[in-house]
């Protein structure tokens, strides 16, 4: 089986649903966060770091926030002896009306049950944060950016490299060829593309966790706040570095309306190296 990461448009169905009342998580009581944080600033790309390298750290960062999360709903629920998100209760992977399938062998969309499906996001991500072809920095290690950056061994242009005859006429971006994100860091062509299939993935995640279960586990044991703050960080990151699209995050859109309201998320114009917007130090 093999990861459907079309467009949400072709790769969930919306079922047929009475209109029903808001969740409680799309209230403004319930959307709180356990900092008071400037989201924009640990978003923000420090300036000397290349923007591919910030944004795989940011990738593997909100990676390692999200299985957190995943981890809460894997607990075992001592009342059923099952996992709290398992296939009798959560048959499907979905979220507020969509369901998300993956693809089988034919690549044909299928309904799998959403702790299979989830898993199976983990396993994909984490071939794709470990393979060194994609991401090909040491991103493991706290503050790889930085130190990468200042030994010099991921910018090949301070190197000396063999080139060919020039021609005075050829634009210097012409010489070096096509650009692309993080090209200058050694990540391939696709980064762009896998990064935000990456984030594409998650935020499904986010989806059904909130949808699935937003009431049980994290409102009962009191944890919708780290919910709330691994959550609105990813889409900090997500907007700022145009990783995720309006369609994407349309399960979650009232809550994201909460807090761009409160000035905490950025308008979808800004951009990643430059801190906009105000400044949302005051709100909780
Ligand atoms: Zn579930």
């Amino acid at each position: 089986m093999s990861l459907d990461n079309q467009s949400n448009s072709d790769s969930q169905s919306l079922q047929s649903q009475a209109p029903r009342k808001p969740p409680f998580f799309f209230r403004e009581e319930y959307s709180g966060l356990i900092v008071k944080g400037n989201f924009m600033t640990l978003a923000a790309k420090p300036k000397l770091v290349e923007e591919g390298e910030w944004l795989a750290h940011q990738v593997v960062e909100q990676y390692r926030l999200l299985e957190q999360m995943i981890d809460i709903i894997k607990v075992v629920d001592e009342r059923t002896s099952k996992p709290i998100c398992n296939p009798d209760v959560c048959p499907t992977m979905s979220a507020s009306g969509h369901t998300y399938t993956w693809l089988d062998n034919q690549k044909k969309p299928i309904k799998i049950p959403a702790i299979q499906y989830i898993n199976l996001v983990q396993k994909w991500i984490v071939g794709k944060i470990n393979d060194p072809t994609i991401f090909p920095t040491d991103t493991t290690s706290p503050g790889f950016s930085a130190a990468a950056y200042a030994s010099g061994s991921l910018t090949p242009s301070s190197t000396p490299l063999p080139v060919g005859p020039t021609n005075l006429n050829t634009p210097l971006s012409a010489l070096s060829g096509r650009e692309w994100l993080g090209k200058s860091s050694g990540f391939p062509e696709t980064f762009e593309a896998d990064i935000k299939s990456i984030y594409r993935q998650m935020m499904r995640c986010y989806a059904h966790i909130y949808h699935g279960h937003w009431l049980e586990p994290f409102w009962n044991v009191n944890a919708y706040k780290e919910l709330n703050t691994c959550f609105i960080h990813f889409i900090n990151v997500g907007k700022l570095f145009g990783l995720i699209g309006d369609k994407e995050m349309e399960p979650m859109q009232p809550l994201i309306d909460l807090w761009l309201a409160k000035g905490l998320l950025p308008q979808a114009e800004a951009q990643g190296s430059t801190q906009q917007g105000p400044a949302p130090g005051t709100a909780t």
